[in-house]
């Protein structure tokens, strides 16, 4: 790379078989995107973000960069001290806010298995530092994990079990809380913020790295989705609790432990008009595939303030290879989307986004061209939880260059200036 000394690079990472984390003394950092290795830029590599994660991929040999010759090798082995010891990959998963830039640089002819649902990140080690590939998109003080302490959760568990029974609702929310350690279901006991509200047990999708359902021996879900109908006493008992006491209220339906909530639509509508006899306070959120168009407008008519429709692509090839959707297709989601606009909700895109797929020419232009179409406020990039090696199997072949994510995002305020973009759900009322 012109200008650019090889050896200021962060040196790769390894991990012996009990996951322990070293740097290699030689071998430099390179990451993926897609499945091309790449030397990652200097301004595409930040420290990482304190409350990130480090993943060590079993049976997938680290790829590094000779510093001298400029060689990509996969590294399978190190001896030091006379021992020899075999490596493997590192990966990072960066802290609520950040999106990556780079898929970690492994060899996966060996691994064999499917990696749980993670968004395995480029990381390298410099100066005393981890250096992750990736960039902040938003800060907010609401999702960030310094502000999420147990200490306060189990007390604020009990004062509001005392408060308010032990509903079967409630009971889900506090394993949400305790054993997921989802942020959502801790504010709903702390009582600020966004809280969640599952109801759905069921959905019309299959998507490749749903957080709530997989088949059997495929991988763990990371979520437990909710197993029971929720009664629309219990939804308005807690939405009314928090939407009249928490600041910057949100309650969101369409949450990771569940299904998707327009499956629970008539429940979802009786229980707003509900809610909203009680408090104009806070706003009601909907987080959901779109599938159904007519169902998103009656939930919005009964009083939905804000929607987040979810989507990997605006291409439907790639679409139907991720959600694998059934009696819908992705014009139905865009539909959904141009009529929440027109119903006046705040209308967002829970866009998932993976490197060397999203950011290729051929997307930036649909997606440019679907929000032109329908008139998003506010687009998330959220990375997408999948085995990276598993998503680019099913993603179809195209013949469409990646720039990077950075350059598309650039691309994207270009094209689309009234267009927010950011990561977390907001509160509009
Ligand atoms: S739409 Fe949501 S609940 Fe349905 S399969 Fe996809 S991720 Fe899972």
């Amino acid at each position: 790379m012109v200008g650019r000394n090889l050896k200021d690079l962060p040196f790769m990472l390894y991990a012996d078989s009990k996951g322990r984390v070293y740097e290699h003394p030689f071998y430099r950092m390179i990451g993926f995107l897609g499945e091309s290795p790449e030397i990652v830029k200097e301004d595409d590599l930040i420290p990482m973000p304190e409350y990130s994660k480090l993943f060590y991929l079993p049976n997938c040999a680290p790829m590094g960069l000779d510093p001298v010759t400029g060689e990509i090798k996969s590294i399978r082995k190190i001896e030091v001290g006379g021992e020899v010891t075999k490596c493997y990959g590192v990966a990072a998963f960066l802290e609520p806010g950040f999106v990556r830039t780079h898929l970690p640089a492994v060899d996966y002819s060996e691994k064999g298995y499917c990696l749980p649902m993670w968004a395995y990140t480029a990381v390298g080690f410099k100066d005393d530092k981890y250096w992750v590939a990736g960039f902040r998109i938003e800060y907010n003080k609401a999702w960030d994990p310094r502000y999420f302490d147990d200490k306060e959760l189990i007390p604020a568990i009990q004062k509001y079990q005392s408060r308010h029974g032990e509903g079967p609702l409630l009971k889900h929310l506090v394993g949400c809380a305790t054993k997921n350690h989802c942020f959502a279901a801790k504010n709903l006991f702390l009582e600020r913020w966004e809280a969640p509200m599952p109801v759905s047990q069921a959905c019309n999708a299959e998507c490749l790295g749903c957080l709530s359902f997989q088949n059997e021996g495929f991988c763990e879900p990371s979520h437990e989705r909710i197993s029971f109908r929720p009664s629309k006493k219990e939804i308005v008992s807690i939405a009314v609790n928090h939407l009249e006491k928490a600041p910057a209220a949100i309650i969101s339906f369409g949450q990771g432990c569940e299904g998707d909530p327009l499956t629970e639509a008539g429940l979802i509508e009786e229980s707003i008009e509900e809610i909203r006899k009680h408090t104009p306070r806070g706003t009601i959120n909907l987080n959901t595939n779109g599938s159904q168009p007519e169902k998103v407008r009656a939930i919005a008519e009964s009083g939905l303030d804000s929607i987040r429709i979810s989507l990997n692509s605006a291409r439907a090839g790639f679409y139907r290879a991720y959600y694998r959707p059934r009696g819908y297709d992705l014009e139905d989601v865009i539909e959904s989307i141009s009529l929440s606009r027109k119903l006046g909700l705040y209308t967002m895109l829970n866009y998932l986004v993976f490197p060397g797929i999203t950011d290729q020419k051929a997307e930036i232009k649909a997606l440019t061209d679907l929000v032109k179409k329908t008139g998003v406020n506010f687009i998330h990039l959220k990375n997408l939880n999948i085995d990276p090696e598993l998503y680019l199997e099913k993603m179809p072949r195209v013949d469409s260059p990646a720039v990077g994510l950075k350059n598309m995002l650039a691309l994207l305020k270009e094209e689309l200036p009234s267009v927010e973009f950011g990561y977390f759900n907001k509160t509009v009322r």
